[in-house]
């Protein structure tokens, strides 16, 4: 059974007011436990909203959303377990830090979910601290005075530390530099590889998503454009540019090349594939009948 899916889900803001906007326009995705899944789409393709449909944060208007089989908007009053389970990080969410230090920040949400014992408490702070990098010294600082990178991993954390079945992470490394996207990226890639959680991430970044992601949603206005493997997915560089979307670099020069007559896989997303494939060529397997010089 699939951990989280949804059925035919439809979104609608402002109903009924001259500004009514379907976001989401019947969206079918099944996603299994243990899954990373990258989302990409274009500005306002409906990803916010989907991902927020997920963890029970706008209602739908009509469809549903199961979470390990059920409906979770059966019982309404049930709701707040659903967003302990399915956790979700906002864009920017170091705007949501609002306690004296940032362990109090980051004791926030796995307190709420009713942890009560405060060895357990403790262990589940410094655990999520960890796994986002956070150094022990920082925990009794004021999140104010991070710096903007340690701001964002602090609410990572606290996402974290509530221990989701489902961790989604709406544009985690907008507006970082090069340096602190790698590292967050680095971090969720082992928090998934240690924890075998599920995780879906929202991105621009088709190299991002090309270096974590086993599967690709691709929303296009409000729709669930294309969902497949990530090979799959980027061996459609045309169809991704008809939408406002392009395949990571490395992508293109390998479609490129298979355009150009090379006899070689187009479906090449990481540089350690690329780097396999060409020297498979250049070694003469891929060569027979190939026009590229
Ligand atoms: P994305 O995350 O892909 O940028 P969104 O889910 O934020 O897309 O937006 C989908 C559509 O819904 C867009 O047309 C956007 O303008 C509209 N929208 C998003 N949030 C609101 C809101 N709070 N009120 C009205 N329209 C909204």
């Amino acid at each position: 059974m699939a951990l989280i899916e949804t059925q035919d889900l439809r979104f609608v803001y402002g109903k009924g007011t001259p500004f009514e906007k379907t976001a989401l326009n019947g969206a079918n995705i099944s996603i299994n436990e243990g899954e990373f899944i990258g989302v990409i789409g274009h500005t306002g393709s409906g990803k916010s909203t989907l991902v927020q449909l997920l963890n029970g944060l706008l209602k739908p208007e009509s469809g549903r959303v199961l979470l390990n089989g059920a409906d979770i908007w059966e019982k309404p009053k049930e709701i707040r377990n659903v967003r302990f389970q399915v956790g979700l990080v906002f864009q920017y969410p170091e705007y949501q830090l609002f306690e004296e230090t940032v362990y109090k920040d980051i004791a926030f949400g796995p307190t709420n979910k009713g942890i009560k014992d405060k060895d357990e408490l403790d262990r589940t702070v410094r655990k999520a601290a960890e796994f986002v990098g956070l150094k022990e010294e920082l925990l009794d600082k004021s999140p104010f005075d991070l710096s903007g990178g340690e701001k964002r991993r602090a609410a990572i954390a606290g996402v974290i530390a509530m221990e989701p079945r489902v961790l989604i992470l709406d544009e985690p490394t907008a507006g970082l530099d090069p340096r602190g996207r790698d590292r967050i990226l680095n971090q969720i890639k082992n928090y998934r590889e240690q924890t075998g959680s599920t995780v879906l991430l929202v991105s621009h970044s088709m190299e991002d998503i090309a270096r974590v992601a086993d599967r690709v949603l691709v929303m296009n206005r409000g729709n669930v454009e294309m969902f497949d493997t990530t090979a799959n997915i980027f061996k459609q560089g045309g169809h991704l540019s008809e939408i406002g979307l392009k395949v990571p670099q490395v992508t293109q020069v390998f479609l490129e090349l298979k355009r150009l007559g090379a006899d070689i896989d187009a479906g090449i997303y990481t540089m350690e594939q690329a780097k396999a494939a060409a020297l498979e060529y250049l070694s003469g397997a891929g060569r027979k009948g190939g026009a590229v010089q």
